[in-house]
C-alpha cells in the first residue's frame, strides 16, 4: 500500500483512532479479533433499520427482501472463498462449525444410508497436528472418545515446524479424518495443505481445514485446495461476532446428517419423524444470525475491494518486520519460522524471566495491544517448553510505525524488568 492508501483504509476503522492509557492505540491483536470498518457497521444497521424481518418464512414483501439480502451475503462469502453457495453453512463461529461437523460425523456413524462412508469407530484414526488451536483439537478428541477411534497427531520440532517426514507413517488406511490448521495462530506458519490433501485422499480420508487465520489474510480458494470441510470466523475478518462458516463439499454436506434439529431445516414432519432439507439449510436449525451474516457479506466485499493479494503482501512485510525486529532483540526467543522464512503478519515470542502477562501490561501502558498467554494452543506451547508467549498480530490497517512502536516497547520492557540475556 502507498502511505495514502493505508491512511484511507485506517480512516474506515473508527477504533483505530481511539486513545488507550493516554496514547493513541497501537492495535496488534487482530489475530484474536479484527477491528470493523464503517461499511460493515453501516450494512448491518441498514438491514436492521430498513429490512429486518424473518428470513425464509414470511410471505410478506419485507421478509422476501430480507431473505434476498441474507442469501446474497451467502453467495458473496461463497465467492470469496472459492465455494458454491450451498456449500456455505452459517454457524456462530469456527468453534461452532468444527463441533457441528464432529457431532454430525458421529451421528452419521450410528446409522442411515451413508453410515459406512462417514463411520468413525474402534480401529479408525483421526489425525490432527501438534500446533492446533484447541477449537480444532478438542472436538476431535471428543469424537474419538464418543466413537472409540484413536486420535493421532503430526508432531512439531523444537522450532515449531511440522515434522512432515512422519506424514506417510501417520496417514494410513485406518485414517478417516485429517483436521489441520491452514495458518498457525501462534506461529504464523502456513501449512503445506497440498501434502495433507494428497495423502489423505489417497486413503479415502476426509480433510478438515481450520481456515480461521487464513480466510481473513490470504486469497483462499477452497475448491482449488480440494479440502472436504473448512471452518472460519467472521469476527477475525472485519465482521461482528456471532457469525462463522462451515464449508463442506456439496455432496458430503447433503449426505451428512444434521447436528442441531428444529425449525427451518425440514421438509416434512410427522409426530414420529422428520425429513430434512438439503444443505445448507439442513445444518441451520432455528433462527439464524441474519444481520451478522449480512455484515460478513459486507466485510468480504470490503476485503475484496482492497484486494486479498495486496492485503497478504502488506501483512507479509509486517510479519517479516516483526520477525527481524524481534530476532534482533537480545533475550527474545522468536517462535515459528525464522526471519526471512515465510510467515503471515503475526509473530509470537518469549523472553526468559519476563512473564508474558507482565510484558503485555507494560505494552498496554503505552497503548499497545497484544495477546498474551497460551493463545488456546497449550500442547504447542508445552512442546516448545513454554507455558505462555506474547503475540503481535497485524491486519490490512496495521502500519510499519506501529510495529516499530511495539519493537521499542519490547526492548524497553527488557531493560525495565532488568533481564540480562
Ligand atoms: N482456530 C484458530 C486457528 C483460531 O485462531 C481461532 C480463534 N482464535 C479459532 C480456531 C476459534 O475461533 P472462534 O473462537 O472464533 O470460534
Amino acid at each position: 500500500f502507498t502511505p495514502q492508501e493505508l491512511e484511507r483504509v485506517r480512516s474506515d476503522f473508527p477504533t483505530l483512532s481511539t486513545e488507550v492509557n493516554g496514547h493513541s492505540l497501537t492495535y496488534l491483536d487482530s489475530g484474536a479479533t479484527s477491528q470493523k470498518p464503517l461499511a460493515v457497521l453501516d450494512a448491518e444497521r441498514r438491514y436492521l433499520v430498513t429490512e429486518n424481518s424473518a428470513v425464509h418464512r414470511g410471505a410478506h414483501s419485507l421478509a422476501a427482501e430480507a431473505t434476498e439480502t441474507f442469501e446474497n451475503a451467502r453467495a458473496t462469502v461463497a465467492r470469496f472463498v472459492g465455494a458454491g453457495e450451498d456449500e456455505i453453512v452459517w454457524t456462530s463461529g469456527a468453534t461452532a462449525a468444527l463441533n457441528l461437523l464432529a457431532y454430525s460425523l458421529s451421528n452419521a456413524g450410528s446409522g442411515g444410508a451413508d453410515a459406512e462412508r462417514f463411520r468413525v469407530g474402534p480401529g479408525d484414526e483421526i489425525l490432527v497436528t501438534e500446533l492446533e488451536h484447541h477449537a480444532n483439537l478438542i472436538p476431535w478428541q471428543q469424537l474419538a472418545a464418543r466413537t472409540g477411534a484413536t486420535l493421532r497427531f503430526v508432531p512439531i520440532d523444537d522450532d515449531g515446524a511440522l515434522d512432515l517426514d512422519d506424514l506417510d507413517r501417520l496417514i494410513t488406511e485406518r485414517t478417516k479424518i485429517v483436521a489441520v490448521t491452514h495458518v498457525s495462530n501462534v506461529l504464523g506458519a502456513v501449512t503445506p495443505i497440498e501434502l495433507f490433501v494428497a495423502r489423505a485422499h489417497a486413503v479415502g480420508a476426509l480433510v478438515v481445514l481450520d481456515a480461521c487465520q487464513s480466510a481473513p489474510h490470504l486469497a483462499l480458494d477452497l475448491h482449488a485446495l480440494d479440502v472436504d470441510f473448512a471452518a472460519f470466523s467472521g469476527h477475525k475478518m472485519l465482521a461482528p461476532t456471532g457469525i462463522g462458516v462451515l464449508y463442506g463439499r456439496r455432496e458430503l454436506l447433503n449426505a451428512l446428517p444434521p447436528f442441531l434439529t428444529g425449525g427451518s431445516m425440514i421438509t416434512t414432519v410427522t409426530m414420529e419423524s422428520a425429513e430434512f432439507l438439503p444443505a445448507p439449510q439442513r445444518f441451520e436449525a432455528g433462527t439464524q444470525p441474519v444481520s451478522q451474516a449480512i455484515a460478513l457479506g459486507a466485510a468480504v466485499d470490503y476485503l475484496s475491494s482492497v484486494g486479498m493479494d495486496r492485503i497478504a503482501a502488506h501483512e507479509e512485510l509486517l510479519g517479516q518486520q516483526l520477525a527481524e525486529g524481534l530476532s534482533a532483540i537480545d533475550g527474545v526467543r522468536l517462535l515459528g519460522p525464522a526471519a526471512g522464512e515465510r510467515r503471515t503478519g503475526l509473530a509470537s515470542f518469549a523472553v526468559a524471566d519476563i512473564h508474558a502477562h507482565d510484558l503485555g501490561q507494560f505494552l498496554d501502558d503505552r497503548g499497545i495491544a497484544v495477546r498474551v498467554g497460551h493463545h488456546c494452543a497449550q500442547p504447542l506451547h508445552r512442546r516448545l517448553g513454554l507455558t505462555s508467549s506474547t503475540r503481535a498480530s497485524t491486519y490490512l490497517y496495521s502500519t510499519e510505525n506501529e510495529v516499530d512502536e511495539f519493537l521499542s516497547g519490547v526492548t524497553d520492557a527488557i531493560t525495565f524488568f532488568g533481564v540480562r540475556p
